[in-house]
C-alpha cells in the first residue's frame, strides 16, 4: 500500500512541477522577445548618430513589417515590436535607416520614370538596394557590438515568401543572399 501512496505522491508532485514550469514559461516568454518603447528610443538615437541623419519612427500597423518613406520617416508595425527582441529590431531599423540615408526611395521614383514598365529590371534593381541596406545593417550591428544572429533570424522568418518567387517577380532577394549581405557588412567592420 505504501508503494502505491508514494506513487500517487510522485505523480502529484510531477503534475505541480509541470504546471509551475509551464506558467513560468508563459510569464517569462514576453520579456525575452519584446522591444519596449525605451529600447526603441535608444535604437533610433543610435542609428541617427551612426548614419548622421535625423529620421523619425512611426509605430503603425503595416503589412510590410517596417518601411522607409524617403521623407526621414520610417514605419514599424507594433506587432513586430511585440514579438522581436531589441537586437533584431536594431538590425531591421538599421536596414530601413540605410534606405533613408542612401536616398533609395527618391532613386526608386527616378527608376520608374526612366524605365517605365520594365518590371523585371525594376525588381532586380530593388533587390540590389535591399542587399545594400542589409550590408549597412550588418555594419551597424558590428559597430554597436550586437550579434547578427537576431537580425538573421528575423530575415529567415520575414523573407520566406521571396524564396518561392522568381527573381524577376520579387522585390526582395532570396534569404541566403540577404544573410550573405548582412555578414559581409558585419565582417567588413569586425
Ligand atoms: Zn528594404
Amino acid at each position: 500500500m505504501s508503494g502505491l501512496n508514494s506513487g500517487i505522491g510522485l505523480w502529484r508532485f510531477l503534475k505541480r512541477i509541470s504546471v509551475f514550469l509551464l506558467l513560468s514559461y508563459f510569464l517569462i516568454l514576453p520579456s525575452w522577445s519584446k522591444t519596449t518603447q525605451a529600447d526603441l528610443s535608444k535604437i533610433v538615437s543610435y542609428l541617427n548618430y551612426l548614419y548622421g541623419v535625423n529620421v523619425n519612427i512611426v509605430i503603425s500597423p503595416t503589412p510590410y513589417k517596417a518601411f522607409a518613406t524617403g521623407q526621414k520617416l520610417v514605419y514599424i508595425d507594433p506587432h513586430v515590436l511585440e514579438t522581436n527582441p531589441p537586437e533584431a529590431i536594431f538590425g531591421l531599423l538599421a536596414h530601413e535607416w540605410a534606405h533613408e540615408a542612401l536616398g533609395h526611395i527618391p532613386q526608386q521614383f527616378y527608376m520608374y520614370f526612366v524605365n517605365g514598365t520594365n518590371l523585371a529590371e525594376e525588381n532586380l534593381w530593388f533587390q540590389e538596394k535591399e542587399l545594400e541596406a542589409d550590408y549597412y545593417a550588418g555594419r551597424a550591428l558590428a559597430i554597436a557590438g550586437i550579434d547578427p544572429k537576431y537580425y538573421i533570424d528575423l530575415i529567415k522568418r520575414y523573407n520566406r515568401e521571396a524564396d518561392f518567387v522568381h527573381p524577376y517577380f520579387r522585390t526582395h532577394p532570396s534569404t541566403p543572399e540577404r544573410i550573405r549581405a548582412v555578414l559581409k557588412g558585419y565582417y567588413s567592420v569586425k
